[in-house]
């Protein structure tokens, strides 16, 4: 019998999930609901994407579909290692053996959504937008949404519920309503707001593919990278409880702390963006550890809503995406036995998830002391390494953009950096 899943949240790990459920021959049946706009018609407001880069891990998740490789590669630019621009106008460059695919969220999932319904059939896939998913009643097997032109209520049943819904998400939180579970939501001390800017000077001397980023004493950091049209966009990072940023309230005020702070920066802003930057609004970060994923045979919490991370190692999506693909994996071993598949997405996933949360937190600390320190660690590890294997790690950038070690594995190959990082910020 054709099962009936009903997906809740059309960000890259939901939409994603849509393709590869789709082409198991016909045993499912796919709703999507999103509580934003179809992004393929409204343009989504800048508050709200940012750029994000996507490594092999990821790529090998889009790889399996037809097409999806090819069509994410062809709106985004290659990135083959970062430069740290000192405030003494020196440049710290860094390459990567292995080079990342740098895109906006937004475009990656107008891509996906763009292939989906390209591929795809009404009778097999439906997606519906300003939905807002309100309530679920994991026992009826029934789903409640609120849309805006609708004075009441919208109930759907689904024999399949995946809560692909974000860090913030709504299916998760229904699973407090369940025996034994357990979720640790915390916010990393971060906050963010995305940055936009024209094409630099080419006299500035900026190369085309690489991760820019500028770093204060106080942690506030910021990172860009090119894109396609040669703009440059990015984030600024900075600690929550020093607002440093969220008080910059005016176009004047904004200009006035670029120029002072990150001067390189300052004499690209237009005033327009400045405008902009001073109105946006700051955005907190999450980090989610759940004990587990799964409820029964019918809800299936992935990507975001399962484990959020801090953006530091940039592997949040690469992450969501690799959840796609385990599934798939899985549900190839159980012949789409959904009470074993579910059970043993928790197992398979919950280690990684737990050590992604760690390496993330700690890995890349805050601190320019301890990061400069990882950097030098990482650029000696090729000659080191064989002597002082502990010490001198191979990169964590690179060992996470790849897939030849899970993330757990990883973590314990880190585990005495990460005790060092906690020690000396006085957290462990
Ligand atoms: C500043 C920043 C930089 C980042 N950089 C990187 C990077 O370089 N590389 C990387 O791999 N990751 C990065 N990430 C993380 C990445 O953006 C996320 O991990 C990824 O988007 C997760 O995908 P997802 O589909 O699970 O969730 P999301 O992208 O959060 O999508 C969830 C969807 O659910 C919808 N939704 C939420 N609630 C409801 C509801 N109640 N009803 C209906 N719909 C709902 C939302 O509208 C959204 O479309 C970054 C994150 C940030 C904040």
């Amino acid at each position: 019998m054709v099962k009936k899943v009903a997906i809740v949240g059309a960000g890259p790990c939901g939409v994603l999930l849509a393709h590869y459920l789709l082409q198991r021959e016909d045993k499912y049946q796919v709703d999507i609901f999103d509580f934003r706009s179809d992004p393929r018609i409204i343009a989504f407001a800048k508050t709200r994407t940012f750029p994000i880069t996507l490594s092999e891990r990821g790529m090998s998740a889009l790889r399996q579909i037809s097409g999806l490789e090819a069509a994410v590669k062809a709106i985004s630019l290659v990135v083959k290692g970062g430069v740290f621009h000192e405030s003494n106008g020196k440049v710290r460059v860094i390459n990567r053996k292995y080079p990342l695919w740098s895109l906006d969220r937004t475009n990656l999932v107008i891509t996906l959504l763009t292939e989906l319904t390209r591929k795809f059939a009404e009778n097999r896939v439906n997606i519906y937008f300003n939905y807002q998913c309100t309530k679920v009643d994991f026992v009826n097997q029934q789903i409640t949404f609120k849309t805006p032109d609708s004075a009441t209520e919208v109930d759907f049943n689904y024999d399949l519920l995946i809560g692909a819904d974000g860090s913030r998400s709504v299916v998760r939180e229904s699973f407090f309503n369940t025996d034994n579970f357990e979720c640790e939501q915390q916010y990393t001390p971060n906050d963010y707001k995305s940055i936009f800017l024209p094409t630099p000077n080419p006299q500035l001397g900026w190369q085309k593919g690489k991760v820019h980023s500028w770093r204060q004493d106080d942690g506030t950091t910021i990172l860009l990278v090119y894109q396609l049209d040669a703009s440059m966009s990015g984030v600024v990072l900075f600690p929550h409880d020093k607002n440093s940023i969220t008080e910059l309230t005016t176009q004047a005020a904004v200009r006035d702390y670029f120029q002072h702070n990150f001067p390189e920066i300052g004499q690209i802003m237009p005033d327009a963006e400045a405008e902009e930057f001073a109105k946006r609004t700051a955005a907190r970060v999450l980090t989610i550890r759940c004990d587990r994923y799964h409820q029964n045979d019918s809800v299936l919490l992935m990507g975001d809503a399962a484990h959020a991370v801090s953006p530091s190692l940039g592997q949040g999506c690469n992450a969501a995406l690799e959840d796609v693909l385990i599934f798939q994996q899985i549900l190839d071993e159980y012949h789409d036995n959904l009470a074993l598949a579910l059970a043993q997405f928790t197992i398979r996933r919950q280690a990684d998830a737990h050590a992604l949360v760690e390496l993330s937190n700690y890995g890349v600390p805050t601190s320019r002391k301890l990061f400069l320190e990882l950097l030098l660690r990482n650029s000696l590890s090729k000659f080191l390494h064989p002597i002082w294997p502990r010490f001198f790690l191979p990169s964590l950038f690179e060992l996470t953009a790849e897939n030849k070690l899970s993330y757990s594995a990883i973590f314990d190959l880190y585990q005495d950096w990460i005790a060092k990082v906690k020690r000396v910020i006085g957290n462990g």
